[in-house]
């Protein structure tokens, strides 16, 4: 068996010992002679499974007793609806920075729900390469939104903006996990799994209980009302069992590996050995802005300037990377060039292996 250094930017790597420890459990979980894919949610197997995942969660970001810990389906973008209908309720109101794509979709959603969208300030001026600094936020928004970390762009922010009183909304689906973060100062955090936590198909909502709503807009099913879940204990109804088995998995692997200061210190270590490559080599640069650069997702361009000839560079860089076991580096079209996504389950020597072809690559063909 070969493994391959993923660098896709979602769904992404995991960590092999979590993918080896479902193998061994894949045809008898625990004794109860099946695969959690196959039992009940409401079995006495699967309930410590569930438990497990939340009681992780709540250690390990240190989750303060007033918040509710939800896991939902329908990904990051379902969220973006969630968020409208649930929270802007009192004025119709919301405050957004516009980061990128992610956040300019969750400004759209909210904006067709009928929430009066403001957006505060942008980066679009410069393709979104930095964050905007917003140190203080005021107004009667009913909540104020941000996109934490930008997948496609490689920003992530290096402040939390202060509102005051007004719920701070945040995406933290590319940057979970991977640094520590104060969940007092946020009233709604949430991120789609399969970037740091798990496959796909769970989305993790940390939520102020005070946030959960049983009147949100007029017209909100169900399943996209909060208090729907919180009440349930995210059982409402079937939630994705095997996905929450693998994301406690993760949670463990994180605990076992410094916990999130240490998968933190890891993940520092190996965004400077690619920046400080970047920053140093008359071959490749980053596309963010120092100050405002991303630990997870790294896009990159060559020394190439011409656009018909980058776009070919490009595309043999991606494939011999390919060829040579490093795989999912192409770019994103509104970026172009490289990205590398160097999320916590990304080794050192993945990183180190990166640097070593980009090098290799350089001398062959500039
Ligand atoms: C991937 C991503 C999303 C979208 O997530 P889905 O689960 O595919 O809906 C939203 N926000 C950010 C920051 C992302 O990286």
């Amino acid at each position: 068996m070969s493994r391959v250094f993923n660098f896709s930017a979602g769904p992404s790597c995991l960590p092999e010992e979590v993918l080896k420890e479902c193998a061994a459990e894949m045809l008898d979980y625990q004794g109860s002679g099946q695969s959690v894919m196959e039992m009940s949610h409401r079995s006495s197997v699967f309930k410590p499974i569930i438990e497990h995942a939340e009681a992780q969660v709540r250690k390990l970001m240190k989750v303060p007793e007033n918040y509710k810990i939800l896991f939902l389906q329908g990904g990051g973008s379902t969220q973006f609806a969630m968020v409208a209908e649930n929270l802007g309720i009192k004025t119709g109101k919301a405050a957004y920075i516009e980061t990128g794509v992610w956040a300019k979709k969750a400004a759209a959603e909210a904006k067709a729900l009928g929430v009066q969208v403001d957006v505060i300030a942008s980066s679009a001026d410069k393709n979104y390469s930095y964050i905007p600094r917003v140190e203080k936020i005021t107004g009667d928004y009913d909540y104020a939104y941000i996109c934490f970390n930008n997948t496609i762009m490689g920003t992530h922010y290096e402040y939390i903006p202060d509102t005051g009183n007004i719920p701070l909304v945040a995406d933290i689906s590319s940057c979970v996990l991977s640094e520590e973060l104060d969940v007092s100062k946020f009233g709604l955090l949430f991120a789609g799994a399969q970037k740091n936590l798990a496959p796909a198909g769970v989305t993790l909502v940390i939520i102020r209980e005070d946030l959960i709503t049983d009147t949100p807009r007029a017209g909100t099913p169900t399943m996209l009302t909060y208090k729907t879940h919180a009440d349930k204990e995210s059982m409402y109804n079937t939630p994705p069992c095997y996905t929450i088995y693998v994301l406690g998995k993760v949670l463990d692997w994180i605990e076992r590996n410094g916990g999130v200061q240490g998968i933190h210190a890891r993940n520092v270590e190996k965004a400077e050995l690619l920046y400080n490559y970047l920053d140093t080599t008359p071959y490749y640069h980053a596309t963010a802005e120092k100050g405002s650069r991303s630990l997870m997702n790294v896009p990159f361009l060559t020394k190439e300037t011409d656009p018909e000839k980058a776009k070919e560079i490009n595309n043999t860089f991606v494939k011999e990377a390919a060829a040579a076991g490093l795989v999912n580096l192409a770019g994103h079209r509104l970026v172009g060039g490289m990205r590398a996504s160097i999320y916590n389950a990304m080794t050192i020597d993945g990183v180190k292996a990166l640097i070593a072809f980009m090098e290799k690559f350089a001398k062959e063909h500039f």
